[in-house]
């Protein structure tokens, strides 16, 4: 399905800071545009779902029997009508419609309606007119969303006619339909004099039959998780369409198609191929894949203000024939469908049709929308950008397909492989966290040269890691785990082949990385932290062997050594880490704690000359005189005095410290040279 409103229209001549916000939010149509363009409008409470193929339509249809709760506009009094909604299951015949609205049996709905030809009801505007009625958890106030799930899509927009309403209170919105019914009611009476006039009402579809009387019905029947697939590709065979050109907005709509089929068949990597064998009086068929400008299938609602669908693609599957690829089941396409909309005035221009034409046929050809209202969270700059985007672009594209697009097709369709094949084995070299990781990929079987790329929607490599275009996979990896993914080969002439690997990263080995321990002074405050390295925190810290001088203790929480000691003394420790996944590694220690009377101090230091004389206390007689870190030769004239001479020290400031022979240090001495 593809929606386009003046809305973005005008988005697009205003400037590009609010295209790119607003465009996230232009739901559309207007609320305006629903509420004038709209036959019926109500409140009520889904009772049954159920499908059926209806031979008149030539599709199946699926029912929706509603109970009315409230009538906000429009002449029903029945107390309950049946929709018809275009696809469903019957059998084997699954039939698919992308933008159909989705039920679920019990939900309280407000619903925008408009007719078929026969006078059955409808949702107008496919899922743009059906609202979920909810209570907020937040609020318990009871609110309307537009479809059935996504609760984090809160979005109001503002276009030409008045806002477009995603998410409201339900009393609020009900008062915004009665208030606009009212400031447009010369606009819907003209709109439903020139459309709705004669068109009968009828509570239910003549065909309808209760659920309950049918045989093979689907009761919980949704359009969501039907996915589908050509075969023809596996075949070397292309996917062929035939043109009806009834009503085609231009003379050059053939070669627009043909601008699409370009596209979809001309992806590196992908199988898939489209052709147009030629042209048609043929309308909606199961079997005959078929393009179409007429609303020969009545699918089509006119619009107020030029808003709504703008086309509908869809296809046939056979639920009897199914593959699974990657996470999905797929079913077997057997034929597929364009539905231009004539209402609309959207094809203004041959490039406004390309994009149309190319986003329609990535729908027959199994694709649905990146992005579109009720999937969760907001679009990514990726699914935005993309031509299957669930809103038209219109900005110049034309039949061209983006990044999310090309993934897609690949994915459904991997090209032919040839005899060109992965080499590498499945179970890649194992990857520490932290550790640079490095490993090739090879092929063969085709000429070289190969891109390298990681398959589209089967999984991705170790966070840290990429795939180069040569075929290198390299990075430093970040978390731990086993990860699967795909690897996808291409040679020149546009062979491909997948094969699906694993990396196992596992966390860098457990480690205490404190190497040594400072000395302690009895009788001063203590204190070191002790690091570990690797392994998965929480730590949990503790002293394996040994004794800890009197006075200092080990936190075992955070690894911090500290207290104030009370002898002296050499004590050999050996410390444990232990982190959250029960590794342990262990180091032994040695702690010294010395007397005051042990540790040098530097009170003076007098230069002159070649000559350095220090004065301080407890220098011991084999005590090393440090200038700048480098040992300094030098005489220990006594306990408090030290000279060292024919010493060449620059004009500046240099850090002195005397460090005694059991490995005692004085603290730094700034000397300042002229
Ligand atoms: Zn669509």
């Amino acid at each position: 399905m593809r929606i386009i409103s003046s809305a973005l229209l005008l988005l697009a001549l205003t400037i590009a800071g609010e295209i790119s916000t607003l465009a996230t939010t232009a739901i559309i149509p207007s609320d305006a545009g629903l509420i004038v363009g709209a036959r019926c409008i109500i409140t009520g409470k889904v009772l049954s779902i159920s499908s059926r193929f209806n031979t008149r339509l030539g599709d199946v249809s699926t029912y929706v029997r509603v109970r009315v709760d409230e009538v906000l506009k429009g002449d029903i009094t029945a107390a309950e009508i049946v929709l018809r909604e275009p696809g469903g299951r019957d059998g084997d015949l699954v039939s698919v419609v992308f933008g159909a609205p989705e039920f679920r049996a019990s939900e309280q709905v407000l619903l925008y309606l408009d007719t078929w030809p026969d006078g059955s009801f409808r949702v107008y505007q496919m899922f743009l007119g059906k609202f979920s009625i909810s209570r907020a958890p937040e609020t318990g106030r009871l609110i309307v969303t537009r479809q059935t799930h996504g609760p984090n899509v809160d979005l109001i927009g503002q276009g030409p006619d008045g806002p477009i309403t995603d998410q409201m209170d339900l009393a609020g919105y009900r008062h915004l339909i009665k208030a606009t019914l009212s400031s447009y009611a010369e606009q819907s009476r003209q709109f439903q004099t020139r459309y709705y006039s004669g068109v009968p009402l009828t509570s239910a579809p003549p065909e309808y039959k209760p659920a309950s009387s049918v045989q093979g019905i689907q009761p919980e029947f949704t359009l969501h998780p039907f996915r589908g697939r050509w075969l023809e590709p596996d075949r070397g065979q292309p996917v062929s369409f035939v043109l009806n050109p009834d009503q085609q907005p231009s003379p050059q709509t053939a070669d627009d198609v043909v601008a699409a089929i370009n596209a979809w068949s001309s992806v590196n990597g992908s199988l898939m191929r489209v052709t147009l064998s030629g042209t048609t009086d043929l309308c909606l068929t199961p079997t005959t894949s078929t393009i179409y400008f007429d609303n020969c299938d009545s699918r089509h609602s006119p619009m107020p203000f030029c808003q709504g669908v703008v086309a509908i693609g869809g296809f046939f599957a056979d639920y009897s024939v199914k593959q699974t690829v990657g996470d999905f089941e797929l079913f077997k396409i057997v034929g597929a469908y364009i539905s231009f909309n004539p209402y609309t005035c959207s094809y203004a221009n041959d490039c406004n049709i390309r994009e149309i034409a190319t986003h329609e046929m990535g729908h027959t050809l199994g694709l649905g929308h990146s992005w579109q209202p009720g999937d969760p969270g907001v679009p990514t700059a990726e699914q935005q950008d993309a031509t299957m985007y669930f809103a038209a672009h219109f900005d110049g594209r034309c039949a061209s397909l983006r990044t999310d697009d090309i993934n897609g097709i690949i994915f459904l369709y991997p090209a032919s492989s040839g005899d060109l094949q992965i080499a590498t084995d499945s179970s890649l070299a194992p990857g520490v966290v932290g550790t640079p990781y490095s490993q090739a990929l090879t092929a063969g079987g085709e000429p070289a040269p190969y891109s390298w790329t990681i398959a589209p929607l089967k999984g991705s490599l170790p966070p840290g890691l990429s795939l180069s275009p040569a075929g290198i996979i390299s990075g430093t990896p970040l978390l731990a785990g086993t990860f699967s993914f795909s690897a996808q080969v291409t040679d020149s002439s546009s062979h491909a082949a997948q094969k699906a690997f694993s990396i196992t990263i596992s966390a860098a080995p457990l480690t205490v990385g404190t190497t040594t321990l400072n000395a302690g002074v009895k009788g001063f405050p203590f204190s070191q932290q002790l690091l570990a390295a690797g392994g998965t925190p929480p730590y949990r810290w503790s002293l394996a062997t040994g004794l800890l001088p009197a006075g200092l203790s080990l936190d075992p929480g955070n690894g911090m050594l500290s207290g104030t000691p009370l002898v002296t003394g050499t004590f050999p420790v050996s410390v444990s880490v232990t982190d959250a996944t029960s590794g342990t590694a262990l180091k032994a220690f040695q702690i010294m704690v010395v007397g005051p009377d042990s540790v040098p101090q530097i009170s003076t230091a007098r230069y002159k000359g070649t000559k350095l004389v220090l004065r301080g206390a407890h220098f011991d007689s084999a005590a090393t005189l440090v200038i700048d870190g480098s040992a300094v030769s030098s005489a220990i004239q006594s306990d408090q005095a030290i000279v060292a001479k024919r010493l060449s020290l620059a004009g500046g400031t240099h850090q002195i410290v005397v460090l005694n022979s059991n490995g005692i240090a004085s603290s730094p001495f700034t000397l300042t040279v002229n």
